[in-house]
């Protein structure tokens, strides 16, 4: 279970602060909840699952081909 907002910044165990997430997209998240965004190199609140939309922040690629 992961955090969205963490427990380390006054997030809470509400369940619009928590997410399903892997063991190593949670590891990875840690506390953070702002990362550089790689095009704009910009920093930019990380995706939240519960507020923002899945299709306008990811596509699929197969094979995981990220220039696709
Ligand atoms: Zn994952």
């Amino acid at each position: 279970m992961e955090h969205i907002i963490p427990l380390t910044k006054n997030g809470n165990n509400d369940i619009e602060n928590l997410a399903l997430a892997c063991f190593h997209c949670n590891r990875n998240k840690f506390d953070k909840t702002r990362a550089i965004d790689a095009q704009s190199d910009v920093e930019v609140p990380l995706f939240n699952p519960r507020q923002d939309s899945c299709s306008e922040h990811f596509i699929w690629s197969w094979g995981g081909d990220k220039d696709a």
